[in-house]
């Protein structure tokens, strides 16, 4: 389903946001790299478009 969007704080992740709690890519993401947002310059996740 749709969450709010979400993205990796780590710098070694590509620049995407995701938006799908079934994202393969989002649910690779550790808790303590996770945070809540859409900041500036990033793509939307091609995964949680295909899922969505
Ligand atoms: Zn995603």
């Amino acid at each position: 389903m749709r969450v709010p969007y979400y993205y990796s704080t780590n710098p070694s992740d590509p620049d995407v946001y995701h938006w799908h709690d079934d994202c393969p890519t989002g649910k690779q993401i550790p808790s303590w790299n996770k945070a809540y947002g859409k900041p500036a310059g990033y793509r939307e996740c091609k995964d949680c478009v295909k899922l969505g």
